[in-house]
């Protein structure tokens, strides 16, 4: 389950920020998944619950916010949402799509003492 290893790499970044802005605790993590990010919400939500035991995330709530895929069409000249990589377009049928949003990863906000 890769969501653990990602969840690690989440809780990094929650530590340094911790360090370089001086607080202690986090009520809330705002976390932005992209629908192409290949990741699986609620592995991550369960993976979330394993790995903030004991460190300041303890008892940290964990929010998701999903984004859509995007992906710029090149025969409708224009950008169009896809809810898997390799999606066809919407609108046309074509496949000629170049992914341009919907891989992210990132913590958004946080709520912290
Ligand atoms: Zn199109």
């Amino acid at each position: 389950m890769h969501e653990l290893s990602l969840c690690e790499g989440v809780l990094q970044v929650l530590e340094d920020t911790a360090r370089n802005q001086g607080f202690k605790r986090i009520n809330i993590v705002w976390l932005e998944i992209g629908a192409l990010a290949g990741v699986e919400l609620e592995a991550m939500r369960f993976s979330f619950e394993v790995i903030k035991k004991g460190t300041l995330a303890d008892s940290a709530r964990l929010e998701i916010i999903r984004l859509p895929g995007q992906a710029w069409c090149l025969p409708c000249a224009k950008s169009v949402e896809i809810e898997q990589r390799f999606d066809a377009c919407p609108h046309c049928g074509s496949y000629q799509l170049q992914v341009t949003g919907g891989e992210e990863l990132r913590v958004k906000e946080l709520e912290v003492e």
